[in-house]
């Protein structure tokens, strides 16, 4: 098993630094700052707020955009759960759209449906190795005079037309928790170019203190992996290319095609879907599918549950989101500690997610 965060012993030399100097317990200070500028170009981002955590970025991120009680958010069926909370939490309602077929980010075809004069913005997130059409959703948005929120929480370290993930948004989120691909425990960040959306953030969070700090020696954990964030996400897709040339032709399943060529996929998860045909069966293939993994000591999980099933008094549906059901149904996540392994693992990797699909359609 790859451990994971991998010891890293330049964040033990400032780990130290910041112990000796004292600067550990100031609450602003050169650690937050040299994350702050890091983040600023990494993302081609004028302002950063760091936060403790993803889900609160998400959160500010809505009310940066200027989300109220009176109005409606578009988001995918299928999506980290607490985006849906997020905009509760603001009083707002959520509204549901599909995801495209066999796969997990949202539809763009679903956003006209989905717009009333209610609608101040959509929440789009790029998941389990696949990137939102962002160019197109951006133009409809720009269009409609709608604010997009992008959540690039599982993505830091990808681009999209040469574009940083988390530059195309109005305002973005990353998270730096615990699994994460930057992890500092806990943490996150909120992106903006945007002096107004930066300033009602502050209004919100800065409470005569910041509300939802993050801390300087947090800080000291992540400029390290920010240094080689560029050279992980290349091992890593590279890993998740070779798995994909060695499944390609394994019936049975189904993973995210590969990326155009002007863009670079970030995988804190590789997803992909067991292609189950009845639908009725599918969770109980799945099921029986992960045990026989887990007992190869494969590092995998179930995707997210969905919010299809979500009642009518929490928000509004857009259809009957059959492809949102699909995905939290077959989806199989894949975490990226498997990929930052040598090819030779890799291709035992592939052997034994192929043998454990092999079992499920044999039993069947
Ligand atoms: C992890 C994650 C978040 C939130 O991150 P936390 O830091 O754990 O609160 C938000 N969105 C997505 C897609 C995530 O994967």
């Amino acid at each position: 098993m790859t451990r994971w965060p991998p010891h890293d012993e330049r964040i033990l030399e400032l780990l130290r630094e910041a112990l000796a100097d004292g600067s550990w317990s100031a609450y602003h200070g050169e650690w937050i700052d040299r994350l702050e500028a890091t983040l600023r170009q990494s993302f081609s981002a004028a302002h950063i707020r760091l936060t403790c955590s993803g889900t609160i970025a998400v959160e500010l991120a809505l009310r940066g955009v200027g989300v109220t009680a009176e109005h409606e958010v578009i988001l995918a069926g299928y999506d980290f759960p607490g985006n849906f909370r997020a905009i509760e939490a603001i009083g707002a309602r959520p509204v549901l759209v599909d995801v495209a077929p066999g796969g997990w980010t949202i539809d763009v075809e679903q956003l006209e449906p989905a717009r009333t004069s209610q609608t101040r913005a959509v929440i789009i997130s790029h998941l389990h190795g696949q990137l939102a059409p962002v160019a197109r959703i951006r133009a409809w948005c720009d269009d409609h005079d709608v604010a997009l929120v992008e959540d690039a929480c599982q993505v830091p370290g990808a681009s999209i037309a040469g574009r940083p993930a988390g530059a195309w948004g109005d305002v973005a989120a990353l998270s730096f928790g615990g699994s994460k691909l930057l992890t500092a425990g806990r943490g996150g960040a909120v992106l903006t170019s945007s002096d107004a959306i930066v300033q009602r953030i502050t209004v919100f969070a800065d409470r005569g203190n910041d509300a939802f700090p993050l801390s300087q020696l947090q800080a000291t954990a992540l400029l390290p992996q920010l240094d080689s964030l560029a050279d992980d996400t290349r091992r890593r897709a590279s890993a998740a290319n070779r798995l994909r040339e060695r499944l390609k032709s394994t019936p049975g399943i189904s993973l995210p095609d590969e990326l155009e060529r002007d863009s670079v996929a970030a995988y804190y998860k590789l997803g992909f879907q067991l292609l189950e045909t009845d639908m009725e069966q599918a969770v109980g293939v799945r099921a029986r599918f992960l045990e026989h993994a887990r007992t190869c000591g494969l590092p995998i999980g179930e995707g997210f549950r969905g919010f299809h099933l979500r009642s009518r008094r929490r928000c509004r549906k857009v259809g009957e989101l059959p492809h949102t059901r699909s995905a939290s149904e077959r989806t199989v996540l894949l975490h990226h500690t498997a990929l930052l392994r040598d090819e030779a693992e890799i291709d035992r990797l592939a052997h034994d997610l192929s043998a454990a699909i092999a079992s499920v359609s044999s039993t069947r």
